[in-house]
């Protein structure tokens, strides 16, 4: 028996598929909470060889559809002060873009070679506590979700957790496209349920908002999540107006950063 790792419910298989094009994996989900998810992805550290997956052709443009969004939702909830570190952080971009949109982001992933915002990786002992973590297509790659958060929030002191999700209908439908079983890497797939059994076990509350999710230990009404995405382009301008772009002064920041490490004087 293949026991749940979000609420330690009993599993059935739902199928078995083939991943990467040679290897066979079941797939279970929870009875409780719906959790779907391969038991033992043995072929993780093969499928990470190539960290954002050839056939991920999305990554550039969810990262720009993605940055006014969470600028004007972060700032919005969590103030224009706030410090955030975006978990599996990829290839930089939307670090990046948001630090250029004015946020104080940092970001953190063993898996994948910055190339975007080389210098604002996330180091607890330097910047201190953060508000808040983002996760962005990140999820569904955990093959422990609980332990994966948790960690996330303890490595950083923040109370809440964003991050990006397709929720599953509970149908168990093996053609589900985002199974995406040729690339290996989607490993854990969540219901509502599944997310308000995570919530609880983490003494957190859950507010939904499409496919962008709030877990937090913070005290919002209900909805205000829900209105802050929904509204983001009404709020954005408002938002913007309290945040200057990061750019230049990162720039300035990096500059003087290589020179204390050659040994010349600061300019
Ligand atoms: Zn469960």
């Amino acid at each position: 028996m293949v026991l749940c790792k979000i609420c330690d419910g009993e599993s059935r298989a739902t199928h078995r598929g083939t991943v990467l094009g040679r290897h066979q994996a079941t797939y279970h989900m929870c009875v409780d909470c719906a959790y779907w998810f391969i038991d033992e992805p043995y072929w993780l550290e093969e499928a990470y060889s190539e960290a954002v997956a050839a056939i991920d052709t999305g990554v550039a443009q969810r990262n720009l559809r993605l940055s006014p969004v969470l600028t004007s939702v972060l700032a919005g909830m969590f103030g224009p002060d706030g410090v955030y570190v975006d978990y599996g952080g990829g290839y930089g971009l939307l670090v990046r873009l948001l630090r250029d949109a004015g946020l104080n982001f940092y970001w953190q992933d063993p898996h994948c070679q910055n190339l975007f915002a080389r210098g604002f990786e996330w180091d607890g002992g330097r910047q201190g506590f953060a508000t808040a973590v983002t996760a962005v297509e990140v999820m569904e790659h955990v093959a422990d979700p609980l332990a994966f958060v948790d960690t996330a929030l303890r490595e950083t002191g923040a109370n809440s957790f964003v991050f990006t999700q397709y929720l599953h209908d509970g149908t168990a439908n093996p053609s589900w496209w985002y199974l995406a079983p040729e690339a290996g890497q989607h490993v854990s797939f969540y219901a509502a349920l599944t997310l308000r059994t995570l919530a609880h076990r983490l003494g957190m509350a859950y507010h939904p908002a499409g496919t962008l999710h709030l877990l937090t230990r913070q005290k919002f009404r209900k909805g205000a999540f829900d209105r802050a995405v929904r509204f983001h382009r009404c709020y954005y301008p408002l938002r913007k107006r309290r945040l200057r772009p990061r750019w230049m002064q990162d720039h300035e920041q990096l500059v003087r950063r290589i020179r204390c490490a050659s040994g010349a004087a600061p300019a």
